[in-house]
């Protein structure tokens, strides 16, 4: 047991003198200035030293204890050095930086326990000297063998535990972290250094690591490492918060952030240690202001993650402010305050690798989310439809239940993308679909696709012009059509033009046009495709039209083989003057025979064509064959003309005016003799590639008409905007003229609107005389159709001009 004498000797102040000029211990001892009076206390190194005297008196008592402990606390930043005497005999000294005395010849860190044995013939001594500007700064204990034992005992697993924590939560971050390639990863471990650094002379562990000479430096300069430890912290915010644009990227603090801590560090080397602190107390305060702010501002913004970085900031700024406080001496120095650092500073640690980990998750989350859903519209996608709609349907209360795949395509893609670039094409499409999606968000009997992300839609985007909607009530598909059509028909605004989609909407029945999904989608999309060639808009599944279908699909193939080959030819049907039936030229008809389709009609096959593409090759091919035909029969274009249709694609079509100059130059025929037919569309308006083909159309001395004018699109701004030399009144009118007094009153316009324009007005489809005797007396100027001359072979329509036109009678004019 240690006497109570003893035990009081800590809480009396201990007697003290200031060495003014350098005297050994011995000296020390003999002199009469140590004196019970406190001194003013302030950190820094200096060549004052001041002396400290503990004295004991000789062990009398037989079987007494004669060894004692003197304990240091663990805030050792001070230069100390221990002289042990018996009477005035010197028995050991204990040198800082003596390490090996420190250490008594153990393995583990006792740096801060100073064996005293006790003298039973003399008084005991220990002198300890403290070079610096001030008296013992740093409280210590005297304790006996036992307790001194379990005091160390106690530290030692306390200590055990902290290293060893840190250094396992650093091995596991830097393996996780380097694995999943977190940014700001770089600034963590900087700021586990940083931490450990700091940790290791504030405790005094950093004599194990470093030298001397950088421990001195790193003790004169602790702010700066505080300061660097900041920045880094600052730096690490700035990279763990970038996902979601926190702070915004042209913020003053992302910007100037850096020139505060630079200016901290040059403060650091000018300033008192006491300011210092103060300084670096306020960046602190700040930061953690700051970074709070963000930190809730991301969380606000959906950032899970964001939840322990804010978590490690809590432990941070409590922890400094209270190693502040014990720094001041606000708060005493026990075992409860000086844990404080190291348990927080893993708790912060802690903290930001669970951050890190939860950011990693959310990644996860989000890819797993990206790979169901489309990126510009967030809506689910085709993997979606593959992988997750089987589970929600079978998990449907009527198992299996009565659903209906609605599939819409918005088909005018491809001529948005030729009219206005792929960019708004693209946006003009997902325009629509995120139109659709919102009006039906809250419609009834429409399938929810719920998200990972807890959103959910009711429209899955498949391609970027193809979507599916899954009605829950079949019966009820109709008006839900309706409803969708309304929708996709009300125009929307691209490049500042008011423009109607096009589109096709298809369906099928679940469970009994497709027992599974994929037959299901299969059917929807032949449904689709065969509003190309139905009157409206929306074509429901059948069986007939899966033939159709496959029909198609050959079409295509041979197609694709006959254009190649060369082996489509083309028909002339003549047009004639109404008020003498002179015939003034013709118009050229495209016709394909194929070996095992037979006769196909362009109308069927003109379509197709436009879908696939191959409609350029046709077109071309058709040119080609025309200009080569009239160079070889230069009678047809003596007194006549002819006309050629083309497709609005074509015109859409940069460089299509020049290739169509050039294969005309090669034959040396006049561009004054052929008209090009168009059926006109919307995007011609406002369009500079139609504008510039026209233009040069125009300027080679093409003439230009607009074909099947009054069904479809027609607008009188094209009839200025394509310069039209000639306009063909719609078949649908002129058929139905003689029992129907809308398509009189319309087809009358329309030659009256020809003469006030000094346009050549064509009535196509007349069928009979009574029609052609209308279509005269109302001053329409040229005529074709059945009634007049069939669609005719090249040969055969010479042979009609031989027999028609006297070789001496005056060149025919259109107009
Ligand atoms: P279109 O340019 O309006 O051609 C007139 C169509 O009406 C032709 O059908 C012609 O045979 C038909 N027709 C002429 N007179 C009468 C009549 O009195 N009664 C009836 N019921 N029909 C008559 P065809 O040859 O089947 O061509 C259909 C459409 O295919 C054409 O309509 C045109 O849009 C397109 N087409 C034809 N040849 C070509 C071509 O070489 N290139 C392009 N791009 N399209 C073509
Ligand atoms: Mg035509
Ligand atoms: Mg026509």
């Amino acid at each position: 047991m240690l006497s109570g004498k003893i035990e009081e000797k800590i809480n009396t102040p201990i007697p003290t003198f200031k060495e003014t000029y350098a005297i050994s211990a011995q000296d020390a001892l003999l002199t009469g200035k140590f004196k019970q009076t406190t001194y003013d206390e302030s950190q820094g190194f200096s060549k004052d030293a001041y002396w400290h005297k503990l004295s004991f008196p000789k062990v009398t008592t037989p079987n007494a204890e004669k060894s004692i402990y003197l304990g240091l606390n663990y805030y050792v930043i001070e230069h100390l050095d221990f002289y042990l005497f018996h009477g005035s005999q010197l028995q050991a000294q204990w040198k800082r930086g003596a390490l090996e005395n420190w250490q008594g010849g153990t393995p583990h860190y006792e740096g801060i326990w100073i064996p005293i044995l006790l003298s039973d013939h003399d008084d005991t001594t220990l002198l300890i000297r403290k070079q610096g500007n001030s008296p013992l700064l740093t409280p210590f204990k005297l304790f006996d063998n036992k307790r001194a034992e379990t005091k160390k005992e106690q530290k030692l697993i306390f200590w055990t535990f902290i290293i060893s924590s840190l250094a396992i939560l650093l091995a596991h971050n830097v393996f996780v972290f380097i694995l999943l390639r977190q940014p700001g990863f770089i600034y963590y471990l900087g700021l586990n250094i940083v931490i450990f650094i700091a940790l290791s002379v504030v405790t005094g562990f950093n004599r194990w690591i470093f030298s001397e000479e950088v421990s001195q430096w790193i003790i004169k300069n602790l702010f700066v490492i505080f300061g660097i430890g900041a920045w880094i912290l600052f730096r690490f915010s700035l990279r763990f918060l970038k996902e979601v644009q926190i702070p915004s990227p042209e913020s003053l603090i992302r910007k100037y952030g850096d020139s505060i801590f630079i200016t901290f560090l040059i403060f650091t080397q000018l300033l008192s240690v006491k300011n210092v602190a103060f300084l670096f107390a306020a960046i602190e305060i700040f930061m953690f202001l700051i970074c709070t702010y963000w930190g809730i501002k991301a969380y606000v913004k959906g950032f899970i993650a964001v939840r322990f970085y804010l978590f490690s900031w809590f432990f941070l700024i409590i922890g400094s402010i209270l190693n502040t406080l014990i720094f001041w001496k606000i708060l005493p120095i026990n075992f409860i305050t000086e844990s404080i650092l190291p348990v927080f500073s893993i708790l912060q640690l802690l903290g930001f690798s669970f951050a890190f980990a939860d950011k990693a998750k959310q990644f996860e989350r989000n890819r797993k989310l990206q790979a169901l859903t489309d990126s510009p519209t967030g809506l689910p996608n085709r993997t979606y439809y593959f992988s997750k709609l089987p589970a929600l349907v079978a998990e449907m209360a009527k198992n299996p239940p009565q659903l209906a795949l609605i599939m819409i395509d918005i088909s005018n893609y491809q001529t948005l993308c030729q009219a206005f670039g792929p960019a708004k094409a693209d946006s003009a499409i997902s325009e629509v679909i995120q139109n659709i999606q919102r009006q039906l968000i809250n419609m009834e009997g429409i399938l929810s696709f719920p998200l990972p992300n807890k959103n959910s839609y009711k429209v899955i985007r498949i391609t970027a012009t193809n979507i599916i909607l899954i009605s829950t009530k079949p019966e009820q598909i109709k008006q839900q059509i309706l409803h969708i059509q309304e929708i996709l028909d009300a125009p929307t605004l691209v490049n500042k033009i008011h423009f109607r989609h096009q589109y096709k909407i298809g369906s099928a029945l679940y469970p009994s046009q497709g027992l599974d999904l994929d037959k299901l989608y299969q059917n929807a999309l032949i449904a689709n495709h065969s509003v190309s060639y139905s009157s409206g808009s929306w074509v429901a599944f059948t069986d007939n039209l899966k033939s159709n279908h496959a029909h198609q699909l050959g079409l295509i193939t041979q197609l694709t083989n006959d254009i190649e080959h060369e082996k489509l030819y083309f028909h002339i049907q003549p047009q004639v003057k109404l008020v003498d039936r002179s015939i003034i030229g013709g118009e050229v008809l495209i016709r394909w025979h194929n070996e095992h389709l037979g006769q196909v009609s362009p109308a069927e096959f003109i379509p197709l064509a436009e879908q696939t593409g191959l409609i350029y090759k046709l077109t071309d091919m058709l040119f080609e064959k025309v200009f080569h035909w009239t160079s070889e029969h230069p009678k047809a274009l003596s007194l006549q003309s002819l006309s050629i249709n083309i497709s609005a694609l074509d015109l859409l079509q940069e460089g299509f005016a020049k290739r169509v100059i050039d294969q005309l130059q090669t034959y040396h025929l006049a561009a004054s003799k052929f008209t090009i037919e168009i059926t006109e569309t919307s995007i011609f308006q406002n369009n500079d590639i139609v504008h510039d083909n026209v233009k040069q159309l125009h300027q080679a001395g093409f003439r230009l008409a607009i074909d099947d004018f009054g069904v479809g699109y027609s607008s009188m701004q094209n009839l200025v905007a394509l310069e039209t030399d000639e306009l063909k009144i719609d078949q649908f009118f002129v058929m139905n003229l003689l029992n129907d007094s809308q398509s009189q009153t319309l087809c009358r316009n329309m030659i009256d609107l020809c003469k006030a324009l000094n346009i050549v007005s064509v009535a196509e489809g007349i069928e009979s005389e009574e029609i052609l005797q209308l279509l005269k007396q109302w001053q329409c100027q040229v005529g074709q159709g059945y009634h007049l001359y069939k669609p005719m072979s090249p040969t055969d329509y010479l042979t009609l001009l031989d027999e028609k036109v006297p070789p001496l009678s005056a060149p025919t004019n259109r107009a």
